[in-house]
C-alpha cells in the first residue's frame, strides 16, 4: 500500500515525532523513506540577496555554511533514526516556498504518504496547524499524515 514515504522536516520536535510514524509505516510496508528540507527562499531573501537565493533555488548552498548545517542536521536526524531502526533514508535539499516544493516533490517522486508535524519551528502553538502543513494539505491530493505534538486540552 505504501511504497514511498516523504518526511519533510524543519528539524523541529513536531517533525521529529512525524519521523517516528513515517518509520513505523516504512517498517511495516517495507517502503522507501525520503526526507526533505526546504530553505524558505522568501524568508532568507532579505538577508542574503538575490544571487545567493538563486543559488539556493538550484540546490547549491555554497558558502552558506549556517543554512547548510541546519538543513543537514534536520535531515541527518531522520537518517540516523532510520539507521537505528534498519530503514534506509534518502536525504534531499531544495530551495523555494516550502509547501510548494513539498507538493512538487511528492508528485515527482510519486510518494504514497507525506508524514509531517502539525507545527514546526516558527509558529504559534495555539494555531491548529502551521502554515506549511495547512498549505501542503491544500496543494496535494496525496495522503498526508499530520502528527500533532500539542498537549490535548480537557
Ligand atoms: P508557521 O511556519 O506557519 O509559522 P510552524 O512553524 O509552527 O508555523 P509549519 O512550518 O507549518 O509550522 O511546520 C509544520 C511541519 O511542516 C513541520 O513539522 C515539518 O514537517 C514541515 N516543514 C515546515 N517547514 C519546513 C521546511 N522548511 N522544510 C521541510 N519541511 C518543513
Ligand atoms: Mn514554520
Amino acid at each position: 500500500m505504501y511504497e514511498r514515504v516523504l518526511v519533510p522536516t524543519d528539524g523541529s520536535d513536531a517533525a521529529e515525532l512525524a519521523v517516528e510514524e513515517a518509520l513505523d509505516v516504512a517498517e511495516k510496508f517495507d517502503a522507501e523513506v525520503h526526507t526533505l528540507y526546504v530553505v524558505d527562499t522568501d524568508a532568507v531573501e532579505m538577508s542574503l540577496g538575490t544571487e545567493q537565493v538563486d543559488r539556493i533555488r538550484s540546490g547549491r548552498f555554497g558558502e552558506m555554511d549556517e543554512l547548510e548545517a541546519r538543513a543537514r542536521e534536520a535531515t541527518g536526524y531522520v537518517t540516523e533514526r532510520g539507521r537505528d531502526r534498519g530503514v534506509a533514508v534518502e536525504e534531499h535539499f531544495r530551495g523555494g516556498r516550502p509547501h510548494a516544493v513539498i507538493a512538487d516533490f511528492a508528485e515527482d517522486y510519486d510518494v504514497d504518504l507525506i508524514a509531517m508535524g502539525s507545527h514546526g519551528r516558527t509558529g504559534i502553538r495555539r494555531m491548529l496547524l502551521g502554515s506549511v502543513t495547512e498549505r501542503v494539505l491544500r496543494s496535494t491530493h496525496r495522503s498526508v499524515l499530520v502528527v500533532d505534538e500539542r498537549e490535548v486540552e480537557s
